[in-house]
């Protein structure tokens, strides 16, 4: 399936024909297997090879890049909002999957309008959570490319695998437009992969995830396997406070609102 250079559907990934630089890492070899069809046989007592990688997800504001997120870890660990701007914080997701730990760094949007401090500061976390990757996930609209994806694009490493995530293919109109697109970003940056796909749709996701999967070094876990993220419940707990109060409130209240909590309850959980 990774080799098949054509998207169909606007669902496929792409393999970079021209991913000579971004070649997928040695130890693609030893975990080219189909061990998603398989049960992981005993997971937390096999003595067995496992592999842990970091990988970063960039993009300017409103991309998708907290929905990606979370629908990787398979819960809610970022917040998300129409409104730009919304993450501040360098958030953690983790995602284990027999042998395979994903760790995933959310970074806040590049902000490329205004240089007041705030802003220097949140480049600064996104700059600092991009130097010590396997790979990262650059994700863009599909169909679309702007000047502020320009500068996020040129502040990345080309020694390192960049994955492109055309997210939102659900929303491009004429899915015919999809693959002069994909070439003309194929000719701005060597791409190891290029994926379109929808962060809302599961089967994208987990496709996602096989992709990902070979640039995992091989190495011990970071994270025990039910992590599924650095943060204390209390700071995600802060965090969906946070949200809502975006939802609810529009654009009266300035994004660098702090909530802190004093107390929570837990009651029995709804699904989502
Ligand atoms: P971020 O600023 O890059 O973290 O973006 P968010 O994850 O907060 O998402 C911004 C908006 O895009 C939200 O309203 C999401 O619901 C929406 N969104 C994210 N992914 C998709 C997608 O695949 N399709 C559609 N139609 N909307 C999406
Ligand atoms: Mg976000």
């Amino acid at each position: 399936m990774q080799n098949n250079p054509t998207p169909k559907g606007g669902g496929e990934p792409v393999v970079a024909q021209n991913a000579t630089t971004h070649a997928t890492p040695a130890a693609a070899e030893s975990v080219k297997t189909d061990s998603a069809n398989k049960p992981a046989p005993n997971e937390s007592m096999n003595p067995q090879t496992t592999y842990c990688g970091l990988l970063a997800i960039v993009g300017r504001p409103n991309v998708g890049k907290s929905t990606l997120l979370n629908a990787l870890v398979g819960q809610k660990v970022s917040i998300t909002s129409r409104k730009a701007q919304t993450t501040r914080h360098r958030i953690l997701g983790i995602r284990t999957q027999g042998d395979a730990q994903y760790v995933f760094v959310d970074t806040p949007g590049f902000q490329t309008e205004h240089s007041n401090a705030l802003n220097k500061n949140l480049n600064k976390t996104v700059m600092a959570a991009l130097s010590d990757v396997d790979a990262t996930l650059m994700v863009v609209e599909a169909g679309v490319f702007t000047l502020a994806d320009a500068k996020v694009l040129s502040l990345l490493d080309d020694k390192k695998p960049v994955i492109l995530v055309a997210n939102k293919v659900d929303k491009m109109h004429n899915k015919e437009e999809l693959l002069p697109w994909l070439k003309s970003m194929q000719e701005r940056f060597a791409f190891a992969q290029m994926v379109p796909l929808s962060a809302k749709n599961p089967k994208d996701i987990e496709r996602l995830l096989q992709i990902c999967r070979p640039y995992l070094p091989a190495g011990p876990f970071w994270y025990s396997p039910e992590e599924l993220t650095d943060k204390s419940e209390r700071f995600l707990v802060a965090e969906m406070v946070r949200e809502k109060l975006f939802r609810l409130t529009g654009d009266e209240l300035p994004y660098s609102c702090t909530v802190v909590v004093d107390k929570f309850d837990e009651e029995a959980s709804t699904s989502d």
